[in-house]
């Protein structure tokens, strides 16, 4: 029977590729772990649906999947634009100030209303992800003048990078901040913020989710060059990062894109925080049964540098073969994960956070215990997901089974490289806890009597985020 399982774990964006409960109930059973929920596109209602669809079918099939909502966050779009409208290489182009409909390639509007007072002559111009490509030649009070250097049809709502340009707009639209309310109040498990700039977005959002309920934690979309001068900073303060490759590929030198990408992944797993490698994983799967070459090797290299999750966008959103994409991304990581587990990997070492020290320290050596005795896997008794957070960054060839009595946590586990996330009723007596592990690893079929296992757990198990012990243990029968 084929494997159904990789360490590595599976983002996939919904969308109308699955309209029924039982067409998304197929996505997720081919392997599935975070659903993401793209606020680019969509209806609130839609989007709620979405949501009780997958929390349905999540406890349907008794795995942890965790839903992530994607903030749009500033994306600067053209217009209404006319039917039929191409600019022509080297033709002059003018945007102008308000949101008239286009009508013919010579004056365009735009979304961002500072655009024409923050574009200085000289910078770059991007449309519809760089396939139409302008420069700006002059500026006056209400206009911007423009060069185009690549022609292409234009439409409405295109996308508009501008790659040279200081923006001051802020990171979180209005429209993001609704979304956010919806997400805390419909209980999501992670939001994605976009096109971060500076720290200072990310901290904007937390005190936005502050003030309305328990925030949830945010994972940074890494896509402009400006966060690219923050990274440590943005890595220390997120609670995930996602290298959205797609507008990354428009803000930067695309040939650059796949060295930031090692160097993202590198720095995450170091500071044991979960990374998402995102876009056009498997790009041609939108419309073929089948990869390309490029795009498996793609998806392989991601995994080969670390990644937590490899991400679908498209292809599982509104693509004919969303299923087959799943099923192929989740071959791709058990072929490259078992190169590692015989080749090796190298190990990661960096700075946690100072409060998080003695879990980490714990969980290195709980780490080198299971390598040394060849333990079956790790179990973490975790409140936070803390623990199992920091045990996942060694990106281990046997699984990491978190156990927590929390919900909340129990599907956000599921972002994490090789982690198993078991929900089990609360304990602080150790003797029932050992029985709980016996039982749900017997249960599950993740181990079998006398095998040996690490337990990661705390001497004070009733004082939350005390985690201070390893034990060495062996699965006993059930009494
Ligand atoms: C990206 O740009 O790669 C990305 C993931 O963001 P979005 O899909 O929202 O454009």
């Amino acid at each position: 029977m084929e494997q159904l399982f990789s360490h590595t774990k599976i983002v996939a964006t919904l969308g109308p590729a699955t309209p029924t409960e039982d067409s998304l109930r197929e996505l997720l059973e081919a392997g599935v772990n975070v659903c993401r929920i793209n606020f680019s596109h969509g209806t609130i209602e839609q989007h709620a649906e979405t949501l009780a669809r997958v929390r349905r079918i999540s406890a349907e099939l008794g795995r942890a999947i965790a839903v992530l909502g994607d903030l749009c966050g500033p994306k600067i779009r053209l217009n209404t634009v006319a039917d039929g409208i191409a600019l022509e290489t080297g033709q002059d182009v003018t945007f102008v100030r308000g949101d008239a409909v286009t009508k013919d390639a010579k004056t365009l509007t735009i979304s961002y209303p500072q655009f024409v007072d923050e574009v200085n002559v000289g910078e770059r111009v991007y449309i519809d992800d760089g396939l139409v490509r302008l420069l700006v030649t002059d500026r006056e009070p209400d206009a911007i003048r423009c060069r185009c250097t690549v022609g292409g049809p234009i439409s409405s709502r295109k996308g508009v990078n501008l790659p040279d340009t200081k923006l001051s707009v802020s990171a979180i639209t209005d429209k993001d901040r609704a979304d956010a309310r919806w997400a805390i109040e419909s209980g999501l498990d992670y939001v994605a913020l976009s096109f971060v700039r500076t720290p200072a977005d990310l901290a904007e959002l937390r005190s936005h989710m502050a003030s309305i309920g328990t925030p949830i934690p945010v994972i940074v979309k890494i896509e402009k060059t400006e966060a690219l001068d923050y990274l440590d900073e943005f890595i220390a303060a997120a609670d995930g990062v996602m290298i959205a490759r797609g507008d990354l590929g428009v803000e930067m030198d695309i040939w650059r894109v796949p060295l930031v990408q090692k160097v993202i992944a590198q720095k995450c797993r170091a500071a044991g925080k979960p990374v998402i490698v995102a876009t056009q994983m498997l790009q041609s799967m939108v419309g073929n049964p089948s990869p390309t070459r490029a795009e498996v090797s793609d998806v392989a290299n991601a995994i080969l540098d670390g990644t937590d999750a490899v991400m679908l966008s498209a292809e599982s959103a509104s693509g004919q073969y969303p299923i087959q994409s799943v099923v192929m991304m989740r071959r791709i990581a058990i072929a490259a994960e078992a190169y590692l587990a015989k080749h090796g990997r190298e190990d990661v070492t960096g700075t946690v956070a100072a409060s998080d020290r003695i879990t980490s320290a714990i969980s290195h050596g709980a780490i080198e215990s299971a390598r040394h005795l060849g333990a079956k896997l790790v179990a973490a008794w975790t409140s936070s997901g803390n623990t199992v957070r920091l045990l996942a960054k060694y990106r281990l060839d046997v699984p990491v089974v978190g156990l927590t009595s929390d919900i909340d946590v129990f599907r956000r586990l599921a972002l994490l490289f090789g982690v198993i996330p078991i929900q089990v009723p609360g304990s602080s007596n150790p003797a029932e806890m050992a029985q709980t592990l016996d039982r749900v690893l017997l249960e599950k079929d993740l181990a079998q009597v006398g095998d040996l296992v690490i337990v990661v757990t705390s001497t004070n198990p009733h004082v939350k985020g005390k985690t201070d012990a390893t034990l060495v243990h062996r699965v006993a029968k059930l009494q």
